[in-house]
């Protein structure tokens, strides 16, 4: 079994979703946390909770955008300030974005999605890498999707941006795989997160739920995933354990992807 005990981890979008449910987990191995989010009220909500409920692990917190590489390199040296070290790197947050056909998408949000989704994953991995070179170890996990393997109608920035990140994380775990630093990328399908209850809000604004249950049929295990099912892969993958796999990115949507003709 793998363990992150004291291991030092940057957890980016860490106030709600994917981001908080893996950071429970984490917590309750005794990590040493960097909470990042630019949502500061839920953030703080987010540190008091699991402060009070995980005593061995320790946390920090920081307000950050992640599309601004002045407010990245400032939790990257807070890190090190406080943890000595960066252990895991996982860039979890990201958007999105308003769902148009790709002739009639607004530039500017679209500029905007990329700038979250793929600029917040480069500007993160350049200020850590240098640090986990130093150390000789690291740990980098970004978060893709199943839309950075397939195409997703009416979301092309969405799609370009996470298949901009899967693209990305091949070339980390190429030029740095002999300093140490193990870098993946993994492919959620839908997690039942505030982001996918938004998402099933716009397919069906009357009931909600009944575009969850369609879409769940859909699943080869009839359901949506779980935050925690995507947790113990990413806390797998920034394991020390995790030492020989490098440059992949691996899908969690219960099969979905493989079937033909699917979203
Ligand atoms: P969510 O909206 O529930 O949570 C995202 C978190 O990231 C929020 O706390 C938000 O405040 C934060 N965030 C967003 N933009 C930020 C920024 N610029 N700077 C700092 N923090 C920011 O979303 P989620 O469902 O937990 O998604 C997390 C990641 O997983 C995203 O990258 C998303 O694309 C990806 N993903 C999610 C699913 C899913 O089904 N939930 C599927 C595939 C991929």
């Amino acid at each position: 079994m793998f363990s992150l005990k004291e291991k030092s981890i940057i957890i980016t979008g860490a106030a709600m979703g994917l981001g908080y449910a893996t950071a429970e987990i984490f917590a309750e191995q005794g990590a040493y946390l960097t909470l990042v989010d630019y949502n500061e009220e839920k953030l703080k909500e987010a540190e008091k909770t699991l402060s009070e409920k995980y005593s061995d692990a320790k946390f920090l917190s920081v307000v950050a955008d992640v599309s601004d590489e002045k407010q990245v390199k400032n939790y990257i040296d807070k890190t090190v300030e406080k943890f000595s070290r960066i252990d895991g790197l996982y860039n979890n947050a990201g958007i999105e974005g308003e769902t148009s056909l790709l002739a009639e998408y607004n530039v500017e949000s679209f500029k905007k999605v990329i700038d979250i989704n793929l600029m917040g994953v480069y500007y993160a991995m350049r200020h850590a890498i240098p640090i986990m070179k130093k150390q000789n170890y690291g740990r980098i996990v970004n978060v893709a999707s199943v839309a950075g393997i397939r195409g997703v109608k009416n979301e092309t920035p969405y799609t370009a941006s996470k298949h901009a990140v899967a693209g990305m994380t091949k070339n980390a775990a190429l030029e740095y795989g002999q300093d140490g630093i193990m870098t993946n990328a993994i492919a959620p399908g839908a997690i039942l997160t505030p982001m996918v209850e938004e998402a099933f809000k716009k397919i069906n604004p009357d009931d909600p739920k009944s575009a969850e249950k369609e879409y769940a049929k859909a699943n080869p295990t009839l359901r949506l995933g779980d935050p925690k099912d995507v947790a113990y892969l990413v806390g797998f993958l920034l394991s020390e354990e995790c030492s020989y796999v490098n440059g992949q990115t691996i899908a969690v949507d219960g099969g979905q992807s493989n079937i033909y003709g699917a979203v």
